[in-house]
């Protein structure tokens, strides 16, 4: 037997943390990394937050799981909150972000379908998307990379270019439902969405009856300053996906959707066995006791505005390593003049992490907590690291 137990489906860096806190991450080789990945924008809170810790720690004690077929005061909580600090009058909790990308195309299906529409089912996607790699979000997506090898593909999606409203106008027949798109697409490379473009879905969706579906996975949960990146946008989606910040790197997902959308998620449409139980939802409710103080996100966005002013110093002095730095709040990329991956290893290298994204960018996603000491410290390792590269 040569394959590995652990399916090799991850080209995984040789490095196992044995524990972290805040934004650093302690090895078993005794190495030290500052954290500017969060685990792809999962550890919002960085690790071993205390508050997050003990929330856990007193859920865990009390009760783990009860299923979905009982009320789940955590999730009653939660969503009452995620109601009054968002754009949704309803949710539903699941375990992923490609599972909270599920629930919304299928709620947008559903919403056309139970008004008569049978045939209304097709969604449009944008290119570069990335929505998980359930069979069906892969489709979405519509990554050759991703789809290699798993055909065929899900009927019922339709990509036009990113930033397109001419083509995106055209793709618009008798059978489309919904328009999917991330505010700041996030794998595709850090490519934020145009003011103009983002009220421009908002207007076609309108026009034609379609649902608008955001995908928030990773711009959600303060990533860039606000709760949801589309605040910044003027702005409201139909269905809004949200998970990887959620639960603080406990797995939780949501799909948020507006009364009208979601009216026809009626009893028995849809289920999750584990989405929402009480550990999970105590994870939720407390990284929103953190996020939800006032000034938090105040504090996401000096940080954000300290670090994007001193990494366009670094691409500005090295321009033969980075050709370009781009993103919102604490979701930048840099984008490369090398190859990503030679700038990813030259960071790990002198201690840094940070995580790969497409159109050759390397993705700076460091926790919202960061300070500015730690700012400090991982811009001196990216320039230092530049230094070396460009000799
Ligand atoms: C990560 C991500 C997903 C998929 O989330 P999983 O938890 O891996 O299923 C979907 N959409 C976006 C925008 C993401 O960044």
């Amino acid at each position: 037997m040569s394959i590995a137990a652990v399916m090799p489906t991850y080209a995984r860096t040789d490095i196992v943390f044995d524990r972290g806190e805040g934004a650093w991450l302690y090895a078993t080789d005794g190495r030290r990394f500052l954290d500017f990945g969060a685990g792809i924008a999962v550890t919002a809170l960085g690790h071993a937050h205390p508050h997050l810790v003990a929330a856990l720690k007193a859920q865990a004690e009390k009760l783990w799981h009860t299923s979905n077929l009982y009320r789940i005061a955590g999730q009653e909580k939660l969503a009452a909150r995620l109601v009054e600090a968002t754009f949704a009058d309803t949710m539903f909790f699941c375990n992923s972000g490609a599972e909270a990308m599920e629930c919304a195309i299928k709620t947008a299906r559903r919403y056309h379908q139970a008004q008569g529409a049978k045939d209304k089912y097709r969604v449009i996607t944008l290119r570069g998307a990335f929505h998980g790699r359930t069979l069906a979000t892969i489709s979405a997506g519509g990554q050759e990379k991703h789809l290699d090898g798993f055909a065929p593909k899900v009927d019922g999606f339709d990509q036009v270019p990113f930033g397109n409203m001419n083509e995106l106008r055209a793709a618009i027949g008798p059978t489309t439902a919904a328009i999917i798109a991330e505010p700041i697409q996030g794998e595709g490379g850090i490519v934020p969405a145009t003011q103009e473009y983002m009220k421009g879905l908002r207007m076609v969706a309108d026009e034609f009856g379609l649902l608008l579906i955001l995908d928030e996975v990773q711009t959600g949960l303060g990533r860039t300053g606000k709760l949801l990146a589309h605040e910044w946008y003027g702005i409201t989606p139909d269905i809004c996906a949200i998970a990887k910040g959620l639960g603080g790197g406990f797995p939780v997902g949501a799909c948020l959707a507006t009364e009208k959308a979601a009216k026809f998620m009626v009893a028995g449409t849809h289920g999750s066995t584990f989405g929402g139980n009480p550990l999970a939802m105590a994870a939720a409710n407390a990284v929103l006791d953190v996020m939800l103080e006032p000034g938090f996100f105040d504090k996401v966005q000096a940080s954000g505005a300290k670090l994007q002013a001193k990494l366009k110093a670094v691409v500005a002095k090295y321009p033969k390593v980075f050709s370009e730095l781009r993103g919102m709040g604490l979701m930048l990329g840099l984008k490369g003049a090398i190859p990503n991956g030679q700038i990813i290893a030259k960071f790990v290298e002198h201690g840094l992490l940070t995580v790969a994204g497409g159109d050759n960018v390397v993705r700076i996603l460091p926790p919202l907590i960061i300070s500015d000491a730690d700012i400090d410290a991982g811009v001196a390792i990216i320039e230092k690291a530049a230094g070396e590269l460009a000799a």
